[in-house]
C-alpha cells in the first residue's frame, strides 16, 4: 500500500518462559508430555471403539505403534529422572513419572490389540496423539531451524489456551466428520455423473490440482463471509485473537467455525467424487499447509510464494495493521485473493502487529461466548 510506513516487529526475549539447557525445564516438559501421551495411548488401546477414529484406524497399524509407545514411556521415565537429578523442576519430573507409571499399571504397551467394533461417534484420541507428535517433530524443528522471530519462545503467552483448542479440534474429529457428511447430503442435487467421470479420467496429479483449486474457492468465500458479515465476524475473530504466530496459533478457532469450515470444504470433494488416493493426498496437504502458514518460520519459499499461501502471506492476514485488514483470505493458493482483489502482500515486509484491533477475552469460555457477548453489547 502506497504511503503506509511498514515497521519491524520487535519481540523481546521472555527470560521466564525461555528454555535453557541444563535447568531441567526441557526434560520436565518432555517427561510430562510423553507421560500424558502414553497414558492417553494406553487408554485408547483399552477402549478403542470409544477413543479411536474409524477413518484413521484404516491408515495405521495399531500393533506397530505399540513399539513407539514403548519408547515414549521409557523416555518419559528417563526425562523424569533427569529432571529430578537437575533439581530445580522436580515436581514436573514427578508428574511425568506418575503419568507414565499409571500408564504402566493400566497395561502399558502390552495391551492386546483386538478387532474393534466401530462406533459412529468417538473421541479422536489416536488422531490427537499422532498429530501432536508429528507437529512437534516437524514444525517445532522448522521454527527452531528457520525462525522468523528468534526471540519468540515455544511456551509463549497463551500457549496453554491454544493447546486446549488443538486438543478439542482433534478429539472432536468424528463429530466433525459426521456433521460434514450430513451437510453434504444437501448438495445431492448438484452431483453430476459426467463431471465425476471426467475428473476420474485425468491423471492423479491433475485431479489433485482441481481438488485444491475447488476447495480453495470454497474456503476463500467461506472465510470472506465470516470477515464481512457483521454477525459472523465475532465467531471468526476468535481465530484472529492470537498475538504471537506459531505452529499452535492456527488451532485457535471457535467450534462453530471449525465445524463450518470442514463441512463446507467437504462439498467440492463430494461433488468432484475423487478417489481415496487423491482425497488422502489433499487432506495431508491441507492439514500440513494449515499449520505451516501460522508457523514462526522465516523461510523465503522462492517462486513458490507466488503460487501457494505461505507463512508470510497468511501472517499478513493475521495483522491488525490497516492495509492488511480483510485481505489474504485464501487457504491454499493465492489465486483467488489476486483475482478478487483482496491481496495484501508486500514482499519485503512482515507485519509488526498481530491480533484483533480491540480487546478480546483470553479464556476459552470467554472466547466461546464472545459471539453472544459481542451481540448483546450491540443491542
Ligand atoms: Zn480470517
Ligand atoms: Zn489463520
Amino acid at each position: 500500500m502506497e504511503g503506509y510506513e511498514y515497521q519491524k516487529r520487535q519481540v523481546a526475549l521472555d527470560k521466564n518462559r525461555e528454555f535453557r539447557i541444563g535447568e531441567g525445564k526441557i526434560s520436565g516438559y518432555a517427561s510430562i508430555f510423553l507421560g500424558a501421551l502414553s497414558l492417553l495411548a494406553v487408554l485408547a488401546y483399552l477402549f478403542p471403539s470409544h477413543l479411536t477414529t474409524t477413518e484413521l484406524r484404516q491408515v495405521y497399524d495399531a500393533g506397530s505403534l505399540q513399539k513407539i509407545l514403548k519408547y515414549g514411556m521409557y523416555f518419559s521415565l528417563f526425562f523424569g529422572a533427569l529432571t529430578f537429578y537437575l533439581r530445580k523442576y522436580r515436581r514436573m519430573g514427578l508428574a511425568g513419572i506418575v503419568l507414565t507409571a499409571t500408564a504402566f499399571l493400566l497395561g502399558g504397551y502390552t495391551v492386546p490389540v483386538d478387532p474393534v467394533e466401530a462406533k459412529r461417534l468417538s473421541l479422536g484420541v489416536d488422531w490427537l496423539i499422532l498429530a501432536f507428535l508429528g507437529s512437534v517433530i516437524v514444525f517445532v524443528s522448522l521454527e527452531k531451524l528457520f525462525p522468523k522471530y528468534e526471540n519468540q519462545v515455544i511456551l509463549r503467552k497463551e500457549w496453554g489456551l491454544d493447546l486446549f483448542y488443538f486438543c478439542f479440534n482433534h478429539l472432536a474429529i468424528s463429530a466433525i466428520l459426521i456433521y460434514a457428511n450430513y451437510h453434504v447430503t444437501h448438495f445431492d442435487w448438484a452431483v453430476s455423473a459426467e463431471v465425476q467421470a471426467l475428473i476420474g479420467s485425468v491423471p492423479i496429479a491433475l485431479q489433485l490440482v482441481v481438488v485444491i483449486l475447488c476447495a480453495d474457492f470454497v474456503l476463500y468465500w467461506e472465510h470472506r463471509i465470516f470477515h464481512e458479515t457483521q454477525y459472523l465476524w465475532p465467531v471468526h475473530a476468535v481465530h484472529h485473537s492470537v498475538q504471537n504466530m506459531d505452529w499452535l496459533a492456527g488451532s485457535r478457532s471457535h467450534f462453530i467455525q471449525t465445524f463450518s469450515e470442514r463441512a463446507m470444504v467437504m462439498v467440492p470433494l463430494y461433488l468432484l467424487g475423487v478417489g481415496e488416493t487423491v482425497l488422502n493426498l489433499y487432506v495431508a496437504f491441507a492439514a500440513l499447509q494449515a499449520v505451516l502458514i501460522h508457523c514462526n518460520v522465516g523461510l523465503p519459499f522462492g517462486p513458490l510464494k507466488y503460487i501457494f499461501v505461505t507463512p508470510q502471506f497468511h501472517h499478513w492476514h493475521h495483522s491488525s495493521e490497516k492495509p492488511a485488514i480483510d485481505t489474504n483470505y485464501s487457504a491454499h493458493t493465492i489465486l483467488f485473493d489476486w483475482l478478487f482483489n483482496t491481496m495484501h502482500f508486500p514482499r519485503e515486509h512482515w507485519p509488526a502487529k498481530y491480533g484483533t484491533t480491540g480487546k478480546f477475552p483470553q479464556s476459552y469460555l470467554g472466547q466461546t461466548l464472545y459471539p453472544i457477548t459481542a451481540l448483546l453489547k450491540k443491542l
